[in-house]
């Protein structure tokens, strides 16, 4: 099947019900308390084109919690400053490990292996904090730059829900800092990144944010040029290898397209030059991904035949 001959919207309403056998198979996150509370059998999907078609099915227009996708906007941030050296303090492997392990950490003296997993997020928290004041006040507008939508914010219960209940990510940015990998004060640092992780949006939203790595950098919402081509296409090399933590493997294999997971049961996904796709279901399979989710993303490329593959 050609791009050309692609019903999009046809093609989600046949995903929407091919995904309904699968709720219930996954569970909420329940380390973050504000999180378990969701509605577990709620399901938006989002298509945006490049050539600027928007395309929606079931609660698409919902707000959820971006929770780790949001380490992909802070990272975008991060390489749009000039000379910023992040690469000898984050690296560019996938982990293999949980998003919020501890272990690979002390063995490879305080510099995570990727942006994406938690301990290397909070790494890019940081260079984002020594670069600028307000630190969460620029994140939420970055964001709300990319996404076109004013409303976007952060989710003050779920910041709170975190707060209470991040002693890992305490342990993780500690460890870190013993090893010199963080200057900031570690509970500011916390707050900051627990606030980008509360960010409330929606699947439209999301599809419209992520536009960038589908278009060589440039926003087509906040009419930009937010990412030089090259670091879009490191970004999307990164999100492949990386997105997924310790199932990205699996989902190259049944999706095949660079995407960006979180616990909130968002997942946003890009096929550069043609669209971007956010799906969003609670449920998480048991590496923390969105169940229903991966697999309408599944669904998706194999009934379209786009991939990157
Ligand atoms: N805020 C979550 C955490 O720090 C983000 C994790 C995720 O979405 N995978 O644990």
């Amino acid at each position: 099947m050609t791009e050309y001959s692609v019903d999009y919207q046809g093609v989600l309403e046949e995903i929407q019900d091919e995904v309904r056998p699968f709720f219930g198979k996954g569970k909420n996150a329940d380390y973050i308390p504000a999180l378990a509370i969701v509605p577990g059998n709620k399901f938006g999907m989002a298509i945006h084109t490049v050539e600027g078609e928007e395309f929606l099915i079931g609660d698409a227009r919902d707000d959820f919690s971006i929770q780790s996708i949001s380490k992909l906007f802070t990272l975008m941030q991060v390489l749009g400053f000039e000379g910023v050296d992040i690469w000898s303090r984050v690296g560019r492997e996938p982990s293999g490990t949980a998003f919020n392990s501890l272990v690979q950490l002390e063995y490879e003296k305080g510099i995570p292996r990727n942006p994406f997993i938690n301990a290397g997020a909070i790494v890019v928290t940081d260079i984002l904090a020594s670069r600028s004041a307000d630190t969460s006040r620029r994140i939420g507008d970055f964001y709300r730059m990319l996404s076109g939508n004013l409303s976007n914010r952060v989710d003050e219960t779920v910041a709170l829900s975190e707060q209470e209940h991040g002693y890992r990510n305490a342990a993780l940015a500690n460890l870190m800092r013993s090893f010199d990998n963080i200057q900031s004060p570690i509970p500011d640092l916390l707050d900051v990144y627990f606030r980008q992780c509360a960010l409330t949006t929606s699947c439209a939203d999301l599809a419209k944010a992520a536009l960038p790595l589908a278009c060589g950098g440039y926003s087509p919402i906040a009419h930009k040029q937010i990412l030089t081509v090259r670091d879009a296409k490191r970004i999307n090399a990164l999100l492949l290898t990386c997105g997924l933590y310790d199932a990205v493997g699996s989902f190259a294999y049944t999706v095949g397209l660079p995407a960006k997971s979180g616990v909130g049961g968002g997942i946003v996904a890009v096929l550069p030059d043609h669209f971007s796709v956010a799906v969003w279901s609670p449920e998480l399979d048991s590496y923390g991904n969105s169940l229903v989710g991966s697999k309408a993303l599944e669904l998706f490329t194999t009934k379209t035949g786009l991939s990157i593959f």
